[in-house]
């Protein structure tokens, strides 16, 4: 079965994974996969939606690549193509609806539940306030405006309320999207001619999530076309939630949509405690079907702290190396898979904000202040570190780090790294800390 040469590699790696995978996985994920091409050089093969397609590469990527043909670096060569829902096929039948789906479910991710979803003290809040408007939508708190860093689950708990609501009542009418993807709509129906069309078509929902409004900054027009469509919903008691990456106060869009946008409740998605993250970890490995304990847990939690999808990338290397070599998880295998992945993300270019961005969050002061003239001690620590980082990591001028740094001059820069070099060679504490600092600065 292991031969690279079949010409039905999709149908190898099918009969693999269906042994391999729990009759729920492969019939929730797998099944709904079709294949329309499959030869020694490519795989074509069709998704009912994006989610399918991630979940594939994110948990069989070893598989796919024992199995598929490959590219020249080494990743499986699949195109893949979005099923189209009946869209098509059924020219403008009716009229006021626009045949998005044929029926009202809405797409969300089938995974991103409420129950899916692990408490802590970081998010209770946002996770009750998501409830409240799932059970209430349109008279709870509206909009519900979720904002919080990469990776902490806010477009997990924007699927939650989606489900939740449609479980409650299959009548209304629920609609998710992605800034990006509200914007190409209109800009598709602008093409077409058919903005009124589109602009009827949001005005009949019953709640919108829309998820990422940071990508709504620096493009006017669409914000306009997005504030009216808004209000529009908002004066029917039609239910937004909305996700960002930062408060509606810090974006920059117009002073009235921030002022809407923070009429009803705005609430904060933390970093998870390392108790929290642990839960997660457990939970996420045992949906996966390959339970990780709680000591090895707490090991992968210690080493990474400040995003969710980098433990569930962690998890997923774990489950697919134990599944294939046929091996348990132990700390080693741990290790040095933590490994790899803290290598490939510092091969990737560090930039000043990703070393700014790791030590705010470590020392739990803001960018700004790093960059400003506060000499308050844990500030002024903070920069320091920055600095010495900056001067490690980075390719650039002194000159040019140092301008980073707001008006600091550049004697100012090597006086921080000679400071914290010099310290760095019998404090263990600090050598710990620069040591996450630099494992956790993201691409
Ligand atoms: P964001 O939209 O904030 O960038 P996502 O919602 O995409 O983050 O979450 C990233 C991943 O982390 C998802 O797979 C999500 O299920 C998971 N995740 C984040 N927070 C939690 C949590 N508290 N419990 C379970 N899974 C979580
Ligand atoms: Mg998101």
């Amino acid at each position: 079965m292991l031969d690279c040469k079949t010409k039905q590699p999709w149908n190898d790696f099918l009969s693999f994974i269906k042994e391999k995978s729990s009759p729920t996985e492969y019939n929730n994920w797998i099944s709904p996969i079709a294949v329309i091409e499959q030869s020694e050089e490519k795989v074509v093969l069709q998704v009912p939606n994006i989610f399918v397609q991630e979940y594939l590469l994110d948990n069989y990527k070893k598989e796919l690549c024992i199995f598929l043909p490959l590219q020249k670096q080494g990743i499986p060569y699949i195109e893949f193509v979005i099923e189209q829902p009946l869209k098509k096929k059924m020219p403008e039948i009716k009229k006021e609806r626009a045949p998005v789906f044929s029926s009202n479910k809405p797409v969300l991710n089938p995974l991103y539940t409420f129950e899916n979803y692990i408490e802590g003290p970081s998010n209770q809040f946002v996770k009750s306030a998501a409830i409240g408007t799932a059970t209430k939508p349109g008279k709870a708190y509206n909009p519900l405006f979720i904002h919080g860093g990469v990776g902490l689950g806010k477009t997990h708990l924007m699927h939650s309320i989606g489900h939740m609501a449609f479980e409650k009542n299959k009548n209304l009418k629920i609609k998710c999207i992605t800034t990006e993807a509200f914007i190409n709509d209109l800009v598709d129906s602008l093409r077409n001619k058919s903005v009124d069309k589109m602009k009827k078509y949001y005005r009949t929902l019953d709640i919108l999530l829309v998820d990422d409004i940071q990508f709504l900054q620096n493009r006017l027009n669409f914000e306009e076309e997005f504030s009216n469509m808004f209000e529009a919903l908002i004066n029917q008691n039609k239910q937004i939630i909305i996700t960002s990456d930062k408060p509606p106060s810090e974006l920059k869009l117009s002073e009235r949509i921030k002022a809407r946008m923070e009429w009803g409740l705005v609430a904060n998605v933390g970093i998870p405690d390392l108790e929290t993250r642990v839960a997660i970890i457990q939970h996420k490995s045992e949906q996966k079907g390959c339970p990780i304990s709680h000591q090895i847990a707490f090991y992968i939690a210690e080493h990474i702290y400040n995003n969710v999808r980098q433990l569930e990338g962690a998890i997923n290397r774990l489950c697919a190396y134990a599944r294939i070599m046929q091996v348990e998880i132990t700390e080693e295998m741990v290790e040095s898979i933590l490994k790899q992945m803290f290598q490939i993300s510092s091969e990737k270019k560090v930039s000043i904000q990703d070393i700014l961005k790791s030590v705010s969050t470590l020392f739990e002061v803001r960018v700004g202040d790093i960059t400003g003239p506060s000499r308050q001690k844990e500030i002024a620590k903070a920069r320091q570190i920055s600095m010495y980082l900056a001067k490690e990591l980075l390719d650039e001028s002194l000159m040019k780090i140092a301008a980073a740094f707001g008006k600091k001059t550049h004697s100012t820069l090597l006086h921080a790294w000679n400071k914290i070099a010099l310290e760095l060679k019998n404090n263990d504490t600090l050598k710990r800390q620069i040591d996450m600092v630099q494992k956790n600065i993201e691409s």
